[in-house]
């Protein structure tokens, strides 16, 4: 593996809104490049302008602290920090990859997050992060963390194949426990499910089934992308020395669209199968609200639970109306409590998702929202 310690401008990312899959407003790469090496992983497309061989260099951060310090620290800085999760993880580098072990920046970066009372979402397909098990313990009885996992099966053959560089599922599915154990909330993220070859029914069946066993808050579910270009290449000759029968499949389902999504009908027909096991097993299929209740302001409140509303509602087939409308109301600068005689003008806005927005602002909650999480 080749290292190269780089010195970054900047490590917060703010994002544009509210995200509703981590909650939250912030997330950082501490490394750029994961020696994790996952074959379908998106680090490796061009537009993230990851240097050298993906899965083999990784740039380290050296001075992600230090420059993490300044970005949290409130002093001379005209805008508040936005309520939510800080997100460590995901984009183009594990936080817990093997760098991790020599280099200490995630666990820095948790200790400084510790420091400032903010709560923490990680993401990660490492077992090491137990290493922090008495920081993140720590950081969640002061305000909140949550430890997500992710997994594209819990089969350990395919593991080996498509995750080369990753823990096994058995010692990742393990790694929940060690948290749920410590009271810590976790999920897991069944993300990227891969076509054709851990999309069959049993084995999602399967990772649900354990998901279950071992005390997941949640359990998020997506597909794969391949976008053209390197990412895509690479991944195929993979799929070329696991089944060269399934490169046709491969060539009909990802037939270059531009964000490197596959078919709708394809999408449509993975999630219908995801729909109908965790029906099953009854999971949330969204980070709950008792995880962010409280946690957020009323705008992305509302915002987080309109767009719940919308996944849940797609999920079952059906139309919603709520995504438009939590798009707006997270560009809105006012609070809505200031526009409660208003809120029929927000681009959006009906009469019944004003009923809605009124119930969150008076109860921060939604017996429809909650009826709806549960029944799925
Ligand atoms: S762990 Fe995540 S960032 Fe690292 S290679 Fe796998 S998918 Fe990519």
């Amino acid at each position: 593996m080749g290292l190269k310690e780089i010195r970054a401008k900047s490590i917060l990312r703010k994002a544009k809104k509210i995200d509703s899959w981590f909650i939250s407003w912030y997330g950082m790469n501490l490394y750029r490049g994961c020696s994790h090496n996952c074959t379908y992983c998106d680090g490796r497309a061009e537009k993230y302008n990851v240097e050298g061989n993906f899965g083999e260099d990784v740039s380290v951060k050296v001075n992600a602290v230090e420059i993490l310090k300044k970005e949290l620290d409130p002093v001379g800085k005209r805008k508040p920090f936005k309520k939510g999760y800080v997100l460590l993880g995901g984009g183009v580098g594990d936080a817990y990859q093997t760098a991790e072990k020599e280099y200490l920046l995630a666990r820095n970066a948790l200790n400084l997050l510790n420091e400032y009372s903010l709560p923490v979402h990680i993401l990660t397909k490492s077992t090491l992060i137990r290493r922090d098990g008495d920081l993140i313990s720590e950081i969640n009885r002061k305000r909140k963390a949550i430890v997500s996992i992710s997994f594209s099966s819990v089969n350990k053959r395919l593991s080996s194949i498509f995750e080369p560089g990753v823990p096994s599922p058995e010692e990742r599915l393990d790694t929940i426990s060690f948290f749920r154990d410590r009271g810590i909330a976790c999920g897991m993220f069944l993300l990227p499910v891969i076509p054709f070859v851990s999309d069959p029914e049993e084995l999602i069946d399967e990772a649900v089934c354990r998901a279950k066993e071992i005390g997941v808050s949640f359990v998020i579910f997506g597909g794969m992308t391949l976008k053209t270009g390197r990412q895509k290449d690479y991944f195929l000759d993979v799929i070329e020395n696991y089944d060269p029968c399934l490169l046709n499949d491969y060539q009909k389902t990802y037939a270059g669209d531009k964000w490197g999504q596959p078919t709708g009908s394809y999408f449509r027909a993975v999630n219908r199968r995801f729909r109908d096991i965790i029906r099953k097993y009854a999971l949330p299929v969204r980070v709950p609200l008792e995880l962010f209740s409280g946690i957020l302001d009323e705008n992305d409140l509302v915002t987080v639970i309109l767009e719940h509303l919308d996944y849940l509602l797609t999920f079952r087939g059906w139309s919603s109306p709520y995504g438009y409308a939590a798009h707006s109301i997270s560009q809105l600068k006012e609070p809505l409590s200031s526009m409660r005689g208003d809120l029929l003008k927000i681009r959006g806005v009906g009469e019944t998702t004003k009923k809605i927005m009124l119930e969150i602002l008076d109860t921060g909650s939604c017996a429809y929202y909650r009826r709806l999480m549960k029944e799925l």
